[in-house]
């Protein structure tokens, strides 16, 4: 059964929260499950620590630079001040996050600047597919989230949102990683129809378009859904979360190998790799619909 979706432009508070609601599903976390059922576990009921990547930062850094991209007037969103944006947006994220500057210690195989190179590199590769002096996103990095079959929140981070005069949607998802496209497109794609369920069933209205931009190919990936699909595609997340909570009844959470491993943090702990996982909490962590939902949906390891 489908719920009435609860309309929620902003995200709603706990407090705002239907009374039936008791649980809630990022597409990153159900993209976890859905690629490996213990790597579900291994991050959301262990709530195991992953070490930054340098991917993992240099896809923070450029996702910050664009989003304060349009922070400025539209005809000075040039390559330049793209640039110009770098360096203090970094400051910025190792401000907030002063691990990441461990990243660079040692004979890692990046120095700083180096690294910012490779960010400048990547927006470069943004600005070859499109021209932000033509564009006025309507949102930027906005949380959504809507309530199906009653009983589950489901809710995520928006890279961008854009609004045609004539109300179609257009759901935009920057790409920043190095990984071989192929593995992660099925995942990428979950995330987008995600996006699309939420917006469908909170706004009324299908996005026209789901936009996958590969940066470092400089590439555009459209993909347009429709309402029988993303219908199926409800019907495939609320399923995810009833296996997800039978997992979690049984503590049976297994191991599905895949080329995604090689962009595991836990194969020392994985059965697969000759590890053991450990002891499953007595109480596992009680599901919080605030968390988890600005992770983004990328590979085990490797989020961008
Ligand atoms: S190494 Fe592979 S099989 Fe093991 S937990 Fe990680 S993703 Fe799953």
């Amino acid at each position: 059964m489908t719920a009435d979706p609860v309309i929620t432009e902003q995200a709603p508070t706990p407090t705002q929260l239907p009374a039936t609601v008791r649980a809630s599903l990022s597409p990153s976390r159900a993209a976890d499950f859905k690629t490996c059922p213990l790597l579900y576990r291994f991050r959301s009921i262990d709530r195991l620590p992953e070490r930054p990547t340098v991917e993992q930062a240099r896809g923070t850094l450029v996702h910050a630079v664009l989003e304060r991209l349009f922070d400025l007037p539209s005809g000075g969103r040039t390559p330049a001040a793209a640039g110009d944006l770098v360096a203090p947006q970094w400051d910025r994220l190792v401000t907030e996050q002063p691990e990441l500057t461990g990243l660079f210690e040692g004979d890692g195989p990046l120095t700083s600047a180096e690294f910012l190179r490779s960010a400048a590199a990547l927006l470069e590769g943004y600005f070859a597919v499109e021209d932000p002096r033509r564009l006025e996103p309507a949102e930027r990095e906005s949380l959504i989230s809507a309530v199906v079959d009653d009983e589950l929140l489901i809710r995520g981070y928006l890279d961008r949102l854009d609004v045609a005069p004539d109300g179609a949607l257009r759901v935009v998802d920057y790409k920043t990683g190095g990984a071989p496209r192929e593995a992660f497109e099925a995942r990428a794609l979950f995330q987008l129809k995600f996006y699309a369920l939420v917006l469908w069933r909170t706004r009324g209205v299908v996005p026209r378009v789901l936009r996958l931009l590969y940066l470092r190919d400089a590439e555009v990936c459209d993909y347009t859904p429709d309402e029988e699909e993303l219908t199926r595609f409800e019907r495939t997340v609320v399923a995810l979360w009833r296996a997800i909570e039978q997992a979690t009844a049984a503590r049976d959470f297994r191991p599905r190998p895949s080329r995604l491993c090689d962009w595991c943090n836990h194969q020392a702990l994985c059965p697969s790799y000759g590890g053991t996982p450990p002891p499953f909490p007595e109480q596992p962590p009680t599901p919080d619909p605030l968390r988890d939902a600005r992770s983004r949906p990328a590979p085990p390891g490797a989020d961008e």
